[in-house]
């Protein structure tokens, strides 16, 4: 045996929610990769565990509490394992310091706004025994230059804003991750130009709402940001998200358009086609307006896809306005919808308000609109069949035994391949359509 070999350090990260949590986990592991760790799923085998935890659904914030009051026996067997919870939901006080009393094995406990002083933490917590907790709570100015393990090759994720403005009154984004601040457009399209010299073959723009990107800035705003990472030579693709329909500017919309590298699909959240509803949510446009960016998307990009979130059961939402976001659901006809049951979240406007719907209400609303959109998407695959697609291949589905990734339009495709195809693009021409998913051959 080599005594010589030093068994390299594992860290295991567990992420909850959105996008933007996935990639900040990406810059956790980052650095942890710079102080000489790897990673690993197998959180047995782990010497750090982190939690990036979210807040912005309500099952995420149990289903994270179960999990680390799971790894209790854990650190009881390992002493010297590591254990921190980070991301919104100890952004929040009152979360962070039941967090504290009710797991007192959790070695480190940071917020959002500290999110990337997390390496300095972890640096501290070596050298002590003692606890952490640092809770920052008000946001700090942008950073610049933090590593990451990117985990989603050859797709990536780059940060254009942070935080949110727009306090719709059922959304505790702006209270956990502070006032919008924009990332320097220098700074964003150097990260991209890197991205792709080292062969990312589509990078995602990210931000509580990218339309605003610049709002704090001089001279720039997100039709710039789309020109300038078009610029970037090299075959790849450019989305976004997400974006806020009060925010969608016909400039916006023509840089899209013009847009080689951008995709033909914009995720426009609605979440409810009643005005008197979207007044409660103070989302700031009517179901008039709403209805006129979708006209002013399709007129400069007669392809788009529309994708879009719908919530269902808002306080106080009757059958008729319930009918309301069906019609304007099957008006659109989106290519894709997240709905969801509207759920209390802490500290919220609509947290306070009276006329919560009964569970059964909720349940039948949720049925009728994922039946309305599924068959929208049945549709839709049909105008599919027999075409040929660009597909950027993204990933390889042990279970059907095929590779798979998604057009220009997000829609995605299954094919067989003998050779290794990740990160290429490939024409498949589609042989069998179901649900949203589309079955093809590839076109060598
Ligand atoms: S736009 Fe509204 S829903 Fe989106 S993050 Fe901001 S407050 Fe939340």
């Amino acid at each position: 045996m080599d005594n010589n070999i030093i068994e390299q350090k594992k860290y295991k990260i567990i992420t909850y929610g959105c996008q933007m949590n996935l990639h900040e986990s990406e810059k956790i592991g980052g650095l942890l990769c710079e102080r000489g760790y790897t990673a690993t799923d197998d959180e047995t085998k782990a010497d750090v565990i982190v939690f990036n935890t979210c807040c912005i659904r309500e099952n995420a914030e149990d289903r994270a509490e179960g999990n680390i009051g799971a790894l209790k026996k854990l650190k009881a067997k390992n002493k010297d394992l590591i254990i921190a919870v980070g991301g919104c939901m100890t952004q929040q006080k009152d979360f962070a310091e039941k967090l504290h009393q009710t797991f007192p094995f959790v070695d480190i406990i940071f917020g959002t706004h500290n999110l990337e002083d997390f390496g300095r933490l972890f640096d501290k917590k070596l050298t002590q025994k003692k606890k952490l907790i640092e809770v920052l709570p008000h946001e700090e100015a942008i950073k610049e230059g933090t590593p990451k393990c990117r985990t989603s090759f050859p797709n990536a994720w780059v940060n254009i804003t942070y935080g949110c403005n727009n306090f719709c009154t059922y959304c505790i984004v702006p209270y956990v991750r502070g006032r919008e601040r924009s990332r320097k457009i220098e700074d964003i399209v150097s990260e991209c130009r890197q991205l792709v010299k080292e062969g990312y073959k589509e990078i995602t723009l990210l931000g509580q709402n990218v339309n605003s990107y610049g709002n704090d800035l001089k001279d720039v705003d997100f039709a710039t940001l789309i020109d300038e990472v078009s610029k970037i030579e090299g075959k790849f693709r450019l989305r976004f998200m997400t974006n806020h329909p009060k925010d969608l500017t016909e400039k916006l919309v023509q840089a899209i358009a013009r847009s080689e590298k951008t995709c033909r699909s914009v995720h426009l959240p609605v979440q409810a086609g009643s005005n008197r509803i979207l007044k409660l949510m103070n989302r700031r446009y009517t179901r008039e307006d709403y209805l006129e960016k979708v006209e002013l998307l399709r007129k400069y990009i007669p392809d788009v896809a529309i994708t879009t979130d719908i919530m269902v059961s808002f306080p106080t939402e009757t059958e008729e306005d319930f009918l309301d976001t069906m019609d304007l659901a099957s008006r659109v006809k989106f290519a894709g919808a997240f709905t969801f049951i509207y759920s209390k979240r802490k500290g919220t406007p609509a947290e306070k308000m009276d006329g919560q719907i009964p569970e059964a209400v909720s349940k039948d609303r949720i049925t009728r609109l994922i039946e309305l959109q599924n068959n929208t998407n049945r549709e839709q695959s049909k105008e599919y069949l027999n075409k040929t697609v660009e597909i950027l291949c993204e990933d390889f589905d042990q279970k059907k035994g095929m590779y798979l990734g998604r057009d220009t339009h997000g829609r995605m495709a299954y094919f067989k391949s003998e050779k290794n195809l990740i990160g290429q693009f490939v024409d498949v021409k589609i042989t069998k359509t179901g649900g949203i998913s589309l079955i093809g051959e590839i076109i060598w």
